[in-house]
């Protein structure tokens, strides 16, 4: 393709890019097609001819499109959001096209450097500690393995790296029993063993126990096996819980135990002053993650992990073959050494872009704005005598069912729930995920789309009321 075709398609894409952002309203959220409806129909192999970009983008909107779910839509209360924004789009587009490989720092120094000061920016606004290191990585799942892999290394003297796992059998690794997946395929991976991860239990707001926490490294010290790495979560994916910072760390350093906190989605908020509350403490941990690409408006994938000792992290991943072997080795940052990959995108580019183009006062006011929406759609719950919080707001995620009167049992309300969420999604207008919470089937409303407006939320609310009461009334005529 030469240049002036290029610009030609670029210029068509771009048009559609910037309508699509305009109409993404008028897509249903959550994609309504069944199993295998866009696989079947895919060609059955490499074309042998190729063909032409308006084929190609035809198909796209043709075939692709209504396979996708809208994460992009305001109307997106599902999981936690995976945000983008016009800044990180463009520069997303400037990445592709250098198309750079960011291993070593003389492969393109500036993604290094620019990587390292990004990492600056973002500690200092979210309260990481003086002297800490951040690096960027591709999710929070992978910086709890590095997490995970680090605190081993150090445990071991970097004996398993050498020789393999020898007589470290009996490491064991610590979380609540609401924390996230990641942490057990991370123990799974780095050899710990998902039997060695132990899930302490939460008390009502679903928070770790630390008194429990603390018996159970205790009689785990007592029994032979080796505490290696606490895991506490700021921002729990099912209710958002905030585990307490401060008594856990406490636990940790009079152990000697890494302690790692995921506030993957959480994170973005600790930009605001009256949220850095909950980060005290956490001088006490040793490696801390957030996804910028989560509530932050910088679009997948983008993880910031930070550590305290970033020799530790070095001595766990560096590998430095004749290949490798540069100049400028030991004066810059070698992000290869960082994590597990060898080769990285140029991440910081669009980090760089969205904290420019929104500066502080922009993310925070978008922040605060996320969190007033929630705290509206509280309010108004809590007006209703059919519908009620199953656990308290937390920062904008609101965690609700519909209980109308005449249906008691726990199962029933559990059926009529779930009804209600799967009508809801396949209406297309919203899209609410769900959590359990101590049996009960709850409906999580996660309000932090980019671009979710009041009239997105008051909609909402309306779609919600309307369709349960139509569901009881429909049940009833069964
Ligand atoms: C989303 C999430 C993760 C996983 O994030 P990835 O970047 O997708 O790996 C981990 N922990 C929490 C609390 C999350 O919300």
């Amino acid at each position: 393709m030469d240049s002036n075709e290029f610009r030609k398609q670029a210029h068509l894409m771009v048009d559609w890019m910037a309508d699509y952002m305009e109409n993404v309203e008028d897509y249903p959220v959550k994609s309504q097609v069944a199993p295998r409806d866009i696989y079947e129909q895919i060609h059955a192999a490499i074309p042998e001819q190729g063909e032409k970009m308006e084929s190609i983008f035809s198909d796209f909107k043709k075939i692709i499109l209504p396979g996708i779910t809208h994460w992009q839509n305001p109307n997106f209360y599902a999981y936690f959001q995976a945000n983008t924004s016009p800044p990180s789009i463009l520069a997303e587009m400037l990445t592709a096209t250098l198309g750079v490989q960011g291993m070593k720092w003389e492969t393109s120094p500036a993604a290094t450097e620019l990587e390292e000061k990004m990492m600056e920016w973002l500690g200092d606004g979210i309260g990481i500690p003086e002297g800490w290191a951040g690096v960027i990585q591709d999710s929070a799942s992978m910086a709890t393995l590095s997490a995970i892999l680090t605190a081993r290394e150090k445990r071991s003297n970097y004996q398993v790296n050498d020789e393999g796992y020898g007589g470290y059998t009996n490491l064991r690794v610590y979380c609540s029993d609401q924390t996230h997946s990641s942490i057990e395929k991370g123990a799974k991976i780095a050899g710990v063993g998902k039997r060695n991860v132990i899930k302490i239990p939460t008390n009502d707001l679903l928070e770790m126990r630390t008194d429990l926490l603390l018996e159970q490294i205790e009689a785990d010290i007592a029994e032979g096996f080796q505490p290696l790495c606490i895991v506490a979560a700021l921002g729990t994916t099912g209710t958002m819980a905030m585990d307490p910072l401060e008594a856990i760390g406490k636990i940790a350093n009079d152990h000697n135990i890494w302690l790692h906190v995921d506030a993957a989605y959480a994170g973005a908020a600790f930009l605001l002053p009256e949220y850095k509350i909950l980060m005290s403490g956490i001088e006490r941990a040793d490696s801390f993650v957030f996804n910028p690409h989560k509530w932050l408006f910088t679009n997948f994938d983008c993880t910031a992990y930070f550590v305290k000792d970033k020799k530790g992290l070095l001595n766990t991943f560096s590998i430095l073959p004749e290949y490798l072997k540069t100049a400028s080795d030991g004066l810059v940052n070698n992000y290869c050494d960082w994590g597990i990959p060898l080769g990285r995108r140029f991440r910081s580019l669009k980090l760089w872009f969205v904290l420019r183009y929104y500066g502080m006062e922009g993310l925070q006011k978008l922040l605060r704005f996320h969190i007033e929406l929630a705290v509206w759609m509280e309010t108004e719950i809590n007006k209703r005598p059919d519908f009620e919080l199953v656990v308290p707001r937390s920062m904008n995620l609101i965690c609700f069912r519909y209980v109308p009167k005449g249906v008691d049992k726990l199962e029933d309300l559990n059926t009529l729930n779930e009804q209600l969420m799967q009508k809801l999604n396949a209406m297309g207008k919203l899209y609410l995920t769900h959590t359990k919470i101590h049996g009960i089937y709850t409906l999580r409303m996660s309000i932090g789309q980019t671009n979710v407006a009041q009239s997105h939320i008051k909609n909402a609310w309306k779609s919600i009321k309307e369709t349960a009461v139509d569901l009881t009334n429909n049940n009833k005529g069964e």
